[in-house]
């Protein structure tokens, strides 16, 4: 069982639907259709969609940036188990890779956990996916919720546990404990 002072969570992929973003800004911006969510089987864009890598680019710019008209997703449960997992912990961290924030921020307090307060949420931005175990032991978090495989090994040789939360980009074989959706990321945490 994982003790929620001791669990912290990416962002992309395990909180916000994110991918779903970018299929939605290819098909109104760029007026590509025929991807699908199934069809993102690997987490570098271009090594599995059949698109020019500019735009592949360009789609990744705006996402950071908060340059588009449609809206960012939750991933069904998250806020739910999130403020279940507040509630029981002194602050709710994440690490994203990210560079900069954008409008993540805001996207946060309004619309994805609008009932939580600014204090009781860290977000922390690396810039780089090889940086989040060296936050993570600063912050003394044992276990890391992520969506990217090859990150979950660097965590592992850290000595942290990761825990893969399963996406299309990531069911190549590993030895991770894996959740499907956030009903099992609750299962796990001891409250
Ligand atoms: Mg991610």
């Amino acid at each position: 069982m994982i003790d929620p002072n001791g669990i912290a969570f990416d962002i992309d992929g395990v909180v916000a639907d994110t991918m779903s973003l970018f299929l939605d800004i290819a098909k109104q911006e760029y007026n590509i259709t025929n991807i699908k969510y199934e069809d993102i089987t690997d987490y570098d864009l271009s090594a599995c969609l059949n698109m020019p890598e500019e735009i592949i680019e360009d789609i990744v710019e705006k996402i950071i940036d908060g340059k588009y008209s449609t809206k960012l997703k939750p991933i069904e449960g998250a806020a739910e188990v999130l403020k279940k997992v507040s509630e029981h912990s002194e602050k709710l961290l994440f690490i994203t890779a990210r560079p900069r924030i954008g409008k993540l921020k805001g996207w946060f307090f309004s619309e994805f956990m609008p009932d939580i307060l600014p204090s009781q949420v860290e977000i922390v931005l690396t810039g780089s996916f090889e940086a989040k175990k060296d936050i993570l032991f600063e912050m003394k978090k044992k276990w890391f919720i992520e969506d990217r495989i090859l990150t979950c090994f660097d965590l592992y040789e850290a000595g942290i546990t990761p825990i893969v939360y399963i996406q299309p980009w990531n069911i190549t074989p590993h030895p991770f404990l894996k959740v499907k959706n956030w009903r099992n990321i609750e299962q796990l945490i001891e409250f």
